[in-house]
């Protein structure tokens, strides 16, 4: 079985063998390659692109940019910028296009964002006196795609989606959602693809939005390295959020002349050792077949869902399969069942999952949430619904 022999790659389940992990939405356990690629920058010396000694860094430093692009298929190398996660991407490209919004303009979100997607667009449309309109979901946990081209108007100037959910594990229908946009609007469109990379080859240039953000740390690198990439002519628009070294052409007393993409978006020494981490774990992906694991992962989360389903009292938030689910139960609270099922050393997240607003929407005061990752077998469902009747009967 691909997914068991995967599974060796992880140190964590030889040093916490008695804990199941199944919070891979929060973050993902780290290979081994992480770890060694990691300590072995920390035994050399230098940064990246500052001196003549530190080449053989540099070279891997944007080997790592070459491999995003790859693997997202980005239309060029410089459309791949360095941030420290999905939010700090986000944030970028709020403040960076301040200068286009004006007065009485639009941001379209939808209710079901992350906070990462949702108080920038807030915080930007303050600023600008510009109104966030924030649109509900369907039955399916998804935006319709009539309830989007309502929305949709001349004073549209910028629409920001998650493609994946990270309370529910619902995808958004974005292959029918951005045509739309494109269609009726000049908006900017921007995707957090954050909870989607773990599980999805994302195709850049295929989903066409402008900008996308991810967190390394969800598709098994490190925390602290994240990417904002899309397309150069949108990018090349954005005003820098910090200023510092090695972003610009030329500073004098008077005036600034930025560098060209990617490094006037990359102000400053970056989290070098995670970033060159992370491309050797995108390099060691490639040595493995996604689809295979897909499927093995895919496989786990329908027995999931089916054992879910069948437990009396449980409402499970959406009808998808994923790797991802959230369920409360209308008798417990979430938080009693996720201290008791910690105590019995299972490793999942309670609560509002970063999305208070979309808590409120589903009128929930939080939820317990499961997310696999290719590297979890059905002996982890096995040990968590054991830990769930044990918890059930203690709380009855
Ligand atoms: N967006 C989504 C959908 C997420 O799930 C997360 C993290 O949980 C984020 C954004 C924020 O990511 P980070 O904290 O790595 O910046």
């Amino acid at each position: 079985m691909i997914n068991t022999q995967f599974r060796q790659q992880f140190p964590y389940f030889k040093q916490n063998g008695n804990w199941t992990y199944l919070d891979s939405a929060a973050t993902t356990l780290k290979p081994q390659i992480l770890i060694d690629e990691t300590c072995q920058f920390y035994q050399s010396a230098g940064s990246v692109h500052r001196s003549q000694y530190d080449l053989s860094q540099t070279q891997a430093y944007e080997k790592a940019r070459d491999l995003v692009a790859k693997r997202f298929n980005v239309v060029t190398r410089e459309a791949v910028i360095w941030t420290s996660g999905t939010t700090h991407a986000i944030n970028i490209i709020a403040n960076g296009l301040d200068e286009q919004i004006q007065t009485d303009d639009e941001i379209i979100i939808t209710v079901a964002e992350h906070h990462a997607n949702f108080v920038p667009w807030q915080q930007l449309a303050e600023r600008k006196h510009a109104k966030l309109v924030v649109l509900p979901l369907n039955e399916n946990y998804q935006l319709e795609p009539t309830a989007l081209q309502n929305a949709l108007s001349e004073r549209t100037k910028i629409v920001a989606l998650n493609l994946v959910s990270n309370v529910t594990g619902v995808r958004q229908p974005v292959e029918a959602l951005i045509p739309i946009i494109r269609q009726y609007t000049e908006a900017k469109v921007i995707l957090d693809i954050a909870q989607a990379v773990c599980s999805e080859q994302v195709d850049v240039q295929k989903l066409d939005a402008d900008f996308y953000a991810f967190s390394a740390h969800k598709m098994y690198g490190p925390t602290g390295v994240g990417v904002l990439m899309g397309k150069s002519q949108s990018l090349a628009q954005i005003k820098p959020l910090i200023f510092g070294g090695k972003m610009l052409q030329n500073v004098t007393e008077q005036q600034l002349t930025l560098a060209e993409l990617p490094y006037r978006l990359e102000a400053g020494t970056p989290n070098i050792a995670g970033i060159i981490g992370f491309g050797k774990v995108l390099e060691w992906l490639e040595t493995w077949d996604f689809q295979q694991l897909n499927q093995g992962l895919y496989h786990l989360a329908t027995q999931m869902r089916k054992r879910l389903e069948s437990y009396p009292n449980i409402q499970i938030l959406g009808n998808a399969i994923s790797p991802t689910m959230s369920f409360t139960f209308s008798n417990q609270h979430h938080a009693d069942l996720a201290t008791i099922l910690a105590e019995q050393k299972i490793a999942l997240r309670s609560g509002e999952h970063c999305a208070k607003p979309y808590l409120r929407y589903l009128s929930k005061t939080g939820t317990l949430r499961l997310s696999l990752a290719h590297y979890n077998i059905s002996d982890d469902l096995n040990q968590f619904f054991n830990a769930l009747d044990t918890t059930l009967a203690i709380l009855q």
